[in-house]
């Protein structure tokens, strides 16, 4: 049965349009579980009906023309019920109802399941049969399966708009897809997919009007392709083993227009893409290689793909080629980032003048990506899997990161709307830019200390420390990722000393690295099953005292002469990992002590303290505190582990939030306690840089907020026009809300009437 219905996915999986797609499928399913007939029906919310897309059994007239009410008849019942429904003889069920069009008179046995894809019911899959049985579990189990599986394809290709019902292709028509916001701020731009390893498999199939550029667009691609084999085959020419020799054999016959070329231009004057109609003719090759016999045969599948996602990238190639001619252009286009998984490398690399918006298919709200988008202050939206690269690539898009929303193929009227939300955002940060020197003091007069989170790259920070009153954060990870080796300790230590010496009579809070979850080294592979309940931060570097110290003493060495740097220690779980880190911190201090004193200089005992962001240390407050010198709180982190969600995981975003009532009384327990042990509390978490986070922080008694810089300036904006003695009556409200989304709406509420909710939502 798996077989079969790997089967069923694959072919149908080939099928470019979703309704000759779906068609495939009833066929199949039909043939395979030996029924008399398979339909199913896609729901339209805005008509609140089901609408027969694809039947074997029933009339072909009536695919497309029969629609039942969200409650009529069985299948109506399916997707009421959210359940499967197996009933002996259908026509004596209460809630049939008989639709004339669809001839299901011969019929008795029935079957229908939903097809549901994040809670949200796509429409129903039915077989019947004319015996009067009850269908097997394991007809039920199949159908189950099945309609799990082609759920993503239905959301995918509806989001695409190529729901071809009418043999209308829609491609062209606005589209809205919905991710996961990751960065305020809005924009227009032109998608870039810059340096994407292209792949076919991940390609989706799209259509164009302009055979005739495709056509040239498809021929120099393979011309580039066949220079590159060329000089490949010359490379190795002089000791190739004859089964190399075959494959370039075989690159070359298959890069002879008469050969694949013939077809993929005739899938082009069909109406496809040029690589779209690559992928088309080439996935059915390789299926035909797949199934031979033969396997020397069979393994050419792989050399056909191979070669094909070379002409792949060298088609696509042209488009990163367009880009690169126009960057240095006073008046270019604003660009978005498109990734399968933004990283700190490739926004490195990226032009950064050019950057505009950020989005990611990958990723959730508190991503270390989206993280870094916000130090950028960079629009970004994350978790946009719903989508394929190539779709973004190259078009038109409208990027929202207030609400995730991203907007493809723009028309006149939304465009204008767009524009003017814009312009209302740069009128409202032009304000909140004008007020950013202003002291940090809330309408009731209390002094708050911001400070900067910091570690994107050298040339931000220098700016970032014009601002605030320190750095709260300095994630020395960063760093440690754009290389492809360990840094050295000089290399380390040049890096700290210009941080450190910038501003002396600021304090600079450092962390030494925290590794693993979701912020890799290339060189140092950590592969295990859970990453943010493994080997990461503290309890790779205490297992590691090499990398450790080498790090510390970069830090110490760097301090020499100075008195501003505070040592924090990241995913601190238990007081034994603070007794040793300390411990090495010590060994570490006498060394540069000694280095110091020969240069006749003094070295100052760093401020060393904890990220609080391990629910565990919550309850051992007082104990810490006898060992540390101050506390961060990491609610990122924080929020993930006592929520147990994971904060990368696009599929449980919604469940992640710092407003949930558990997370607030988490975070008033800290302050209450910190206060109460005399040790400064910072809130270094992306709560502290969110409008509405910082004022539930201020009433329960934090005074330090760490953030990014583009934050900075907002939060001053805020705490500017926020009275604390006020804002304490909400919080012992919000502290005893049922669920985030109620503390979210009253904290909106809040900030609404302050006239704050501009910076937290699309227009003013
Ligand atoms: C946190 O967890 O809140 C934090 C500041 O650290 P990071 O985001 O780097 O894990
Ligand atoms: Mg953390």
């Amino acid at each position: 049965m798996l077989t079969a219905l790997k089967q069923i996915i694959q072919e149908v999986g080939q099928i470019p349009d979703l309704q000759p797609a779906l068609m495939r499928l009833v066929e199949m399913v039909k043939e395979t579980m030996s029924v008399d007939s398979c339909s199913i029906y896609l729901t339209d919310y805005a008509k609140q009906e089901l609408s027969l897309v694809a039947t074997v059994g029933l009339d072909p007239e009536a695919v497309g023309k029969v629609k039942i009410g969200f409650y009529e008849g069985l299948i109506g019942l399916v997707g009421d019920r959210e359940e499967p429904i197996n009933i002996e003889n259908a026509p004596q069920h209460p809630k049939f109802k008989h639709f004339p069009e669809v001839k299901e008179e011969k019929f008795h046995a029935f079957i229908g399941t939903p097809i549901i894809y994040q809670r949200k019911v796509l429409g129903v899959i039915a077989m019947q049969q004319e015996s009067i049985r009850r269908f097997s579990e394991d007809e039920e189990a199949f159908l189950i399966t099945l309609a799990a599986q082609i759920a993503l394809e239905i959301v995918t290709a509806e989001t695409l708009g190529n729901l071809n019902l009418d043999n209308k292709v829609l491609i062209n028509e606005s589209r809205v897809v919905n991710g996961i916001p990751g960065s305020p701020g809005l924009v227009i731009g032109r998608g870039v997919a810059y340096n994407a390893k292209h792949d076919l498999t991940q390609w989706v199939a799209k259509k164009s009007g302009d055979a005739k550029t495709q056509v040239s667009l498809y021929r120099s691609a393979v011309e580039i392709t066949r220079a590159e084999v060329d000089r490949l085959s010359d490379q190795i020419k002089d000791n190739i083993p004859e089964d190399v020799s075959a494959i370039f054999q075989l690159y070359h016959q298959l890069l002879d227009a008469n050969s694949l070329g013939r077809e993929v231009e005739a899938k082009i004057h069909e109406g496809w893409d040029a690589a779209s109609s690559l992928k088309l003719v080439v996935e059915s090759y390789a299926a035909k290689f797949e199934r031979m016999s033969d396997s020397y045969m069979r393994e050419r599948a792989i050399d056909i793909i191979d070669l094909s996602n070379r002409i792949l990238r060298n088609i696509v190639g042209d488009s990163n080629q367009q880009f690169l001619l126009n960057k240095d252009k006073p008046d270019h286009e604003k660009y978005i980032l498109v990734a399968r998984e933004i990283s700190a490398p490739m926004l490195a690399e990226f032009p950064r003048h050019l950057l505009a918006g950020i989005i990611s298919i990958k990723g959730s709200n508190n991503s270390h990506a989206a993280i870094l988008a916000r130090a950028m202050g960079v629009p970004a939206v994350m978790g946009l899997h719903k989508i394929s690269l190539n779709i973004l690539n190259d078009q038109e898009l409208f990027l929202d990161g207030y609400s995730g929303e991203v907007v493809l193929n723009l028309n006149e009227n939304n465009r204008a709307d767009f524009q003017a939300l814009i312009a209302q955002e740069e009128v409202l940060q032009s304000k909140v830019t004008a007020q950013a020197d202003k002291p940090s003091i809330t309408l009731d007069g209390k002094r708050i200390s911001l400070l900067v989170n910091a570690g994107l790259s050298a040339n931000v920070e220098m700016e970032q420390f014009l601002q605030g009153d320190g750095v709260g954060l300095y994630r020395t990870e960063i760093p440690f990722m754009m290389r492809e080796r360990f840094p050295s300790e000089q290399e380390q230590y040049a890096l700290y000393h210009r941080l450190l010496s910038a501003h002396p009579s600021k304090e600079i809070t450092m962390r030494t690295l925290d590794v693993g979850g979701d912020k890799p080294l290339s060189y140092f592979p950590i592969v295990e099953d859970n990453p943010f309940l493994g080997w990461r931060g503290i309890r790779l570097t205490l297992d590691h005292p090499d990398i450790f110290l080498v790090q510390v003493r970069a830090m110490l060495r760097a301090s020499i002469g100075l008195s501003n740097l505070h040592i924090l220690l990241p995913m601190i779980s238990c007081i034994s990992e603070v007794v040793e880190a300390k411990r090495l911190i010590k060994q570490a201090f006498l060394e540069v002590k000694e280095d110091a004193y020969d240069q006749g200089k003094l070295l100052s005992k760093p401020a060393v303290g904890v990220m609080l962001e391990v629910p565990a240390v919550i309850f051992q407050i007082e104990q810490l505190a006898q060992h540390v010198d101050f506390f961060s709180v990491g609610t990122n982190d924080l929020t993930q582990y006592l929520l147990a969600v994971d904060r990368n995981n696009p599929r449980v975003s919604s469940l992640y939030s710092s407003y949930h009532p558990s997370v607030l009384n988490a975070l008033q327990q800290i302050v209450t306690k910190s206060n109460k042990a005399n040790i400064p509390v910072t809130v270094c978490g992306e709560l502290a840089g969110e409008p509405a986070g910082a004022v539930i922080l201020l009433a329960m008694g934090y005074r330090k907020l760490s953030m990014n810089a583009h934050s900075l300036r907002k939060i001053n904006w805020v705490l500017r026009n926020t009275d604390i003695s006020h804002m304490q009556g909400l919080l012992n409200v919000l502290l005893r809300q049922d669920t985030q989304q109620d503390v979210i709406s009253l904290i909106n509420d809040y900030l609404e009437t302050k006239q704050l909710a501009g910076l937290i939502r699309a227009g003013s």
